[in-house]
């Protein structure tokens, strides 16, 4: 299935078009949520095609470089997870139990930040945060 948007997306960025890189960029856009490089690789081999996970790391390797994809190792355990670049500043909330995410919205930290500045005269630039828990769902099994 081709994607007509990525074709012209990936153009831009001087990334050849293949099949695989599109299905990955398309794994990644109705993710919309931090994902495993293993989550992609299971979609893509769902979907019948003829992939490893070395080539999966490939192509993701290949967006993160153009800019277009976002890797982020979560401190927990050092799984690394991939979404999309979208330029957007937002923090996500974990579960401990089942690796679920989700986005949180709005973000507390920028008055902090501007506080911090004054305090410490760093030029603050941003912040990663992340928050854990137990999901409604894992915390009834518990
Ligand atoms: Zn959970
Ligand atoms: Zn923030």
């Amino acid at each position: 299935m081709e994607n007509l948007d990525n074709k012209v997306l990936f153009a831009k960025k001087g990334i050849k078009n293949t099949k695989q890189r599109n299905m990955t960029y398309n794994i990644l856009m109705q993710e919309n949520l931090p994902v495993t490089a293993e989550l992609i690789f299971l979609k893509l081999k769902e979907a019948d095609e003829k992939i490893s996970l070395s080539t999966v790391y490939r192509i993701l390797e290949v967006f993160i470089s153009k800019g277009l994809v976002i890797k982020r190792n979560l401190s927990e355990d050092n799984m690394a997870v991939f979404e999309i670049n979208n330029m957007e500043h937002k923090h996500h909330l974990i579960c401990y139990c089942c690796k679920k995410m989700q986005v949180i919205k709005g973000c507390p930290l920028g008055a902090y930040e501007k506080i911090l500045q004054e305090q410490t005269d760093y030029d603050i630039s941003g912040h990663r945060l992340e928050i854990y828990g137990y999901c409604p769902d894992c915390k009834e099994k518990k």
